[in-house]
């Protein structure tokens, strides 16, 4: 069986788990400020962990002051968690449109859909490829929106020759099991926007102030005020000792994701009946690889392929046809990509002669 994703774990993150275990010191401490430092080096900005990159999202969207009934711009094509973590804090998010060559939010679709109730926009890096983000920032910037980008897929991608995550206004990571590195699960916020980055320090730990900083003297708080709600959402030091080897990897998995995404499009480029999309693989650090089957069979074409022992993907059901997020926006084209879209194998521990064999069997099938 040829696997779609899985993690890619060595030697270094189970010495890492060891240490934390027999230091006999699980929670969130010293490796969690460890792992934010490394973190924040990276993207030369302030970076906060959280125990999900949905957790990320919404604690991103109470920071900036997102409240009950606010509208919040998202495409449609995007994992549940970022509708999820829109709808944890009563706002409601207003479903898009996206482009055909990029997947990723069509602006001009966004903009007959502001109120005076929009207060954000999502943009959803999808397939880890920005799009055109500076239209994203003149856009959000004209009709006076936040600004946080879903970049859980585009961990280390770059833009214009510039890290995600460090310019803009927010950026969310997630470091689930499946993506460009791991903490076993966990997510980051980055930002440069100091009070948003307080305030989630405090949120993540119950609205707590300041704890924080107490825990990573290994200490808790133990008089204390809260002036808010918040959540559980901390990361623990078993995760961030994972994540904290999966940094020091990430340039082995990035160069692997990038040469088999490239041999993808080298092999599947100039096929009939098939499209793929145009990124450059070498600012883009590819989380998924998608292919659009648009003869109408690709149902049929992935049974065929998980027959042959080849798993693969859609990414992703469109939210706005769940019934808890239905509006009167029915998104034509949303609708048809997603009818047509299909995700290959890609993660480190494959091989060249894997994707070559997932090619020669899909293209067997077309
Ligand atoms: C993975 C993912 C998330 C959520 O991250 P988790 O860490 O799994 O909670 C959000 N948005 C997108 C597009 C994702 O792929």
């Amino acid at each position: 069986m040829i696997r779609l994703s899985k993690s890619v774990i060595g030697q270094d993150e189970i010495k890492a788990i060891t240490r934390v275990l027999q230091d006999e010191f699980l929670g969130m401490g010293v490796e969690v400020q460890k792992f934010e430092e490394e973190l924040s080096t990276f993207f030369g900005r302030e970076t906060i962990c959280v125990n999900s990159g949905t957790a990320a999202l919404q604690l991103a969207l109470q920071a900036t002051d997102i409240k009950r009934g606010d509208e919040v711009l998202v495409q449609s094509l995007t994992f549940l968690a970022t509708f999820q973590a829109i709808s944890a804090i009563g706002a409601i998010p207003i479903p898009c449109e996206v482009y055909e060559n990029t997947f990723t939010i069509d602006l001009e679709d966004a903009k007959s859909k502001i109120t005076t109730k929009t207060k954000a926009i999502i943009p959803v890096h999808y397939a880890s490829n920005v799009g055109n983000l500076d239209d994203i920032y003149e856009f959000a910037n004209k009709y006076n929106l936040r600004i946080i980008e879903d970049a859980a897929h585009a961990f280390g991608t770059k833009y214009k020759n510039r890290r995600i995550g460090s310019f803009g206004d927010i950026a969310c990571f997630s470091f689930d099991g499946i993506k460009n590195i791991t903490s076993g699960e966990g997510g980051g916020v980055v930002s440069n926007d100091a009070a948003v980055i307080q305030k989630i320090k405090n949120l993540r730990l119950l609205g707590v102030e300041n704890d924080s900083d107490n825990r990573y003297q290994n200490k808790r708080s133990w008089d204390f005020d809260v002036v808010e709600q918040g959540w559980r959402f901390h990361m623990s030091n078993i995760m961030a000792a994972i994540g904290r080897s999966q940094l020091k990897k990430f340039d082995l998995f990035k160069a692997k994701r990038q040469l088999l995404a490239k041999h993808y499009v080298e092999r599947l480029g100039k096929i009939d009946g098939l499209k793929i999309f145009d990124f450059n693989y070498d600012e883009v650090v590819p989380h998924i690889f998608v292919v659009r089957i648009l003869r109408g069979d690709r149902d049929d074409i992935r049974e065929k392929l998980q027959n042959e022992g080849i798993q693969t993907g859609i990414h992703y059901k469109p939210n706005h046809l769940l019934s808890f997020y239905k509006t009167n926006y029915t998104l034509p084209l949303t609708k048809k990509y997603y009818s047509e879209i299909l995700t290959l194998p890609l993660h480190p521990d494959l091989s060249l002669e894997n994707v070559d064999d997932v090619c020669d069997t899909l293209l067997s099938k077309l």
